[in-house]
């Protein structure tokens, strides 16, 4: 592309401020990395991002980035959340789409040779695919609890217990939803769809631990050499995608001042103050509760199905929820940012000082990655870091990281949340067959994939990621997440 963007150090390159734009904006990268993330309309839409009002210090890619609607996947860019913006393009149409994993005492022993009634018996009784249907049948009362209170609504019905809520960020809950701000359309979408995986890019996935790299950390977080673990990656569904589709066109029919001042019309945002913004951030702050429940409901569902499996009870099989992570999502947060002379927050280049503020930050395929100490970090973790999964693809590992000490330093306290892809799903039919590709998983790496189509495993065949090695190396480097331990894959369904 067009796009000018010099060399700072290794693994950071940054795109200069020049014309309309607001603020800077950085690349973390190896050079190999890099090649890839130029390729489509990445470095574009970064710079574009930069348009927006109110963008605090630098906007940032991650070096699993690629392009997305508006906004790259893999971008950071936090705005001031008094005189700045808040753009769902930024946070993206699967809301609160995210990532859990739970611990299992099992180790790869017990698994090996069991694999394919493993993954025919959590295919059968995990809802996946487009189709409705979820494990609980949702009438209007328990949209609007599931919404207002997320996780804390399962723990009342019996999907959850205490211990899941304190292992999940914010502990399940964000207390500024607001149900009220989500359309009728929206909770419509959602009623048959609570705990279900959806379609495509999103999966259950058994696997077990192949390295560890902090053993200190690793056995904070409860895992060791060999262990079984599953991971779960799914987010709002047809709710959050009505919500963000629902906001976007009523913030460019309101606020079309703002949209005409932007390079491109899928940033549309909504001024911070604004009516619009805080009725956004209370529908997305319900999307997000309704995809914790989601991941908690699925991980209930698996729990059970282990227990059918192995003839014991979760709680034997020590099934404990590692941690939950985010990696679609807008949040308040207060971070110390370059100010201006008036204290405002403000692009790098412009500061006269530092100070704490509110802000938007915004994380669209990114993951919070908080250092020891920060207060959101749960109590279990408060001295390590938290937890940070990053999975890689169905034939490759998966690594879980801790919140890294230059976090909020360089990226508002935030790293990658995957591997990245490097084509498109059109392309990705053109060069792969699925079932070639499953056949090749279970006779050369011993990995079982069940998916509702063919379709759907070419899309996501390993060959269409970037190497999330290399993407955590970056991570690791900078000191924005280090790595804790990687997985590899057992088996896995596919939506
Ligand atoms: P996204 O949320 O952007 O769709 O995906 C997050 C990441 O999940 C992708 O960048 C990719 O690295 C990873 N991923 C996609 N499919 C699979 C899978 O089947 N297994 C694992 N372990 N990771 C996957
Ligand atoms: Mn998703
Ligand atoms: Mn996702």
């Amino acid at each position: 592309g067009d796009v000018r963007l010099e060399r700072v150090r290794e693994n950071v390159w940054e795109i200069p401020r020049e014309g309309r734009m607001n603020a800077p904006a950085r690349v973390f990268a190896s050079e190999q990395l890099l090649e890839q993330i130029a390729d489509d309309k990445t470095l574009q839409q970064l710079r574009n991002a930069t348009h927006l009002p109110g963008v605090v210090g630098r906007a940032i890619c991650m070096p699993d980035g690629h392009q997305g609607y508006g906004f790259p996947v893999g971008g950071v860019a936090a705005t001031d959340a008094e005189t700045g913006c808040i753009s769902p393009g930024g946070i993206g149409y699967d809301i609160n789409c995210g990532v859990r994993m739970m611990r299992t005492n099992l180790t790869y022993d017990d698994v090996e040779g069991r694999e394919e009634e493993l993954v025919e018996s959590l295919f059968a009784n995990v809802p996946s695919g487009l189709g409705g249907g979820g494990i609980v049948e949702g009438d209007r009362e328990t949209i609007e609890a599931i919404l207002a209170r997320g996780v804390d609504w399962a723990l009342e019905h019996g999907y959850a217990v205490a211990d899941d809520l304190a292992h999940c960020e914010d502990e399940g809950m964000r207390h500024d939803a607001d149900p009220e701000a989500v359309s009728q359309k929206a909770k419509d979408r959602g009623k048959n769809q609570i705990g279900s995986l959806g379609s495509g890019n999103h999966f259950l996935e058994v696997q077990r631990v192949t390295d560890v790299y902090r053993p200190d950390v690793a056995e904070a977080f409860g895992l060791e050499p060999d262990q079984i673990v599953v991971l779960i990656h799914c987010g709002s569904r047809g709710l959050g995608h009505q919500i963000c589709s629902d906001y976007l066109r009523r913030i460019e029919e309101t606020h079309g001042d703002l949209l005409e001042s932007l390079p491109d019309k899928e940033l549309a945002a909504a001024p911070a103050g604004s009516a619009l913004a805080e009725e956004y951030y209370g529908a997305m702050c319900a999307a997000i509760n309704f995809a914790w429940v989601n991941r908690q409901l699925i991980m209930h569902r698996t729990r059970r199905v282990f227990e059918r499996v192995f003839d014991r009870d979760w709680e034997a099989m020590e099934m404990e929820l590692l941690y939950d992570v985010a990696h679609n999502i807008g949040k308040r947060e207060v971070h110390e940012v370059p100010v201006n002379e008036r204290g405002q927050p403000t692009a790098v280049g412009d500061a006269v000082d530092t100070a704490e503020r509110e802000l938007y930050v915004h994380r669209k395929g990114a993951t919070r990655a908080f250092p020891a100490g920060r207060p959101e970090v749960p109590k279990a973790y408060r001295d390590v870091g938290q937890p940070i999964i990053i999975p890689g693809s169905m034939g490759a590992g998966s690594y879980v990281l801790r919140g890294g000490e230059r976090s909020l330093e360089l990226s508002f306290g935030s790293t990658a949340h995957g591997a990245g892809r490097t084509m498109s799903r059109t392309q990705a039919k053109n060069e792969f067959w699925g079932e070639t590709v499953q056949d090749e998983l279970r006779d050369q790496e011993k990995i079982y994939v069940k998916a509702q189509s063919g379709a759907t495993v070419a899309e996501e065949a390993p060959g269409v990621y970037k190497d999330v090695d290399e993407v955590v190396r970056v991570s690791d480097e900078l000191g924005i997440g280090d790595k804790v331990a990687r997985t590899y894959p057992v088996c896995n369904i596919k939506g």
